[in-house]
């Protein structure tokens, strides 16, 4: 009978998350029955979405929710043979018996050369929230100009490839300089560090004189602020996330957005990357093609050890990742 090793939320968190909010805990499984497979994890990730859905979908005892690339290590069920690699919605464990509703088989044919950490980063849940929301929300054209904020996230970097590929100017913002060298490295026009640059505003108006046309908002708050002034005329802002809020115990005030939105016209729209599911097939083979011919690359900060799982999840929510932040088991 295996043994998981599993994080609980102990206690919801308050403010930024402590270690005394997570409990290591070990869980005996058994064996898997018909239909059903044992997966082992490989790597895990953590991700920003984890704070704010801890509060409306677990409750304290719970196992941390997240995504994982697993190998199946014993199989019960013909669609997952021993051997093979799925990204499965396990949570925080090393080990979990599934009846495979939750599991997405990784495919046979994924190349040698990517690393399978990929498939939970930019070639997976991250890569394709990035590529929705600029084709499906901001509808972004050769030509245009986009703001990217957290850009050196796994998230926001691959957006910016995307745009660059598309033909775009492309301006990053990230809070170290050594991720806004890693954004020119990627081929960003222009990138600055938003912690030291004096004023936003100033470094957002010399970025691109002539405004933006598309925003991909991963931030909020303050910064939000700041740039929607500086949008252009029937600009359109995909809002994906907002960390700056996401460990707020008093709800953030304006200034209020509305006399921009209004006279320049703007379009403004949340998103979550599970609407076009049906697209995620044909959206990773392309994203995987971009990564081979070495149009699209991608950086991973890896904590190696499950035990570090809380370590790695706060350490992200502080910025310590240059691009997809992963725990290697
Ligand atoms: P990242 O890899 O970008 O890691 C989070 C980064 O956020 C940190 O590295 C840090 O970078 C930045 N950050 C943290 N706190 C602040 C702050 N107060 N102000 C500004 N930046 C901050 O994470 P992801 O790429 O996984 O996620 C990026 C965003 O996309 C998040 O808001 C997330 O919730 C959202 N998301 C939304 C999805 C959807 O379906 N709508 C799906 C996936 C992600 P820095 O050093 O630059 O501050």
């Amino acid at each position: 009978m295996a043994q998981a090793k599993t994080w609980i939320l102990k206690k919801h968190f308050e403010g930024f998350p402590k270690d005394s909010d997570f409990e290591l805990k070990l869980e005996q499984l058994s064996e898997p029955k018909d239909g059903e497979v044992l997966l082992e994890a490989l790597f895990l990730s953590v991700d920003p979405y984890m704070r704010p859905y801890s509060r409306v979908r677990m409750q304290e005892g719970d196992v941390m929710i997240g995504t994982q690339v697993a190998k199946v290590i014993k199989s019960n069920n013909p669609s997952f043979a021993v051997g093979c690699h799925v990204v499965g919605r396990c949570g925080w464990r090393t080990h979990t018996v599934s009846d495979g509703s939750d599991l997405t088989k990784i495919s046979d044919d994924w190349p040698q050369d990517v690393p399978l950490s990929h498939a939970i980063g930019a070639i997976g849940m991250p890569g394709l929230t990035a590529l929705y929301g600029l084709e499906e929300v901001c509808a972004i054209k050769s030509g245009e100009t986009l703001l990217v904020n957290a850009a050196a996230g796994a998230v926001g970097s691959v957006a910016g490839q995307i745009a660059k590929l598309k033909g775009c100017k492309v301006v990053g913002s990230a809070g170290s300089d050594n991720k806004v060298a890693y954004l020119k490295e990627l081929g960003f026009d222009e990138a600055f560090n938003y912690k030291t640059v004096p004023s936003l505003e100033e470094a957002l108006k010399k970025a691109s004189p002539e405004g933006y046309d598309c925003y991909f908002e991963n931030v909020g708050g303050p910064f939000s602020s700041v740039a929607i002034p500086q949008m252009k005329a029937f600009g359109r802002i995909a809002v994906c996330g907002g960390i700056s809020l996401y460990n707020d115990t008093t709800p953030q005030t304006g200034p209020y957005i509305h006399m921009h939105m209004i006279f320049k016209q703007l379009k403004m729209e949340g998103f979550l990357v599970g609407r076009w599911a049906h697209k995620n097939e044909e959206s990773l083979k392309r994203m995987l093609t971009w990564m081979q011919e070495g149009k699209l690359k991608c950086k991973e900060h890896v904590t190696v050890g499950f035990e570090n799982m809380p370590a790695a999840f706060m350490g992200m929510l502080q910025g310590e990742n240059i691009g997809k932040a992963v725990v290697k088991v």
